[in-house]
């Protein structure tokens, strides 16, 4: 066996590999997509039931930055200062974190 050959054939063992994590990963691009989707709709509508309470919380309000400290009326999981993304915030009734994305 040349040492071509043997090249070949751990580069097409390494393709194999490729090839069986690959669903793996669209599997989990898949799932990424479908938490940025359903965050993205909630960002639409403009409001999000409280899981833990069922209390209806508006997106757009006067918030807080986690980062930055600066305070705006806008959509709290966005920050036009520091373009910081929130993937959570608290539950204006029972302050339980209700997750967006
Ligand atoms: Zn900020
Ligand atoms: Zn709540």
């Amino acid at each position: 066996m040349g040492p071509s050959i043997g090249t070949a054939l751990r580069l097409s063992a390494l393709a194999t590999l490729y090839l069986l994590a690959a669903p793996v990963y669209l599997v989990r691009a898949i799932g990424e997509w479908r938490r940025i989707a359903r965050g993205l709709a909630i960002v639409r509508r403009g409001t999000i039931a409280c899981p833990h309470c069922s209390f209806v919380n508006p997106i757009n309000v006067l918030s807080t930055c986690h980062r930055c400290g600066v305070t705006e009326f806008g959509s709290r999981l966005y920050c036009s200062n520091c373009r910081q993304v929130t993937r959570w915030f608290d539950c204006a009734r029972c302050h339980a974190t209700v997750k967006v994305f």
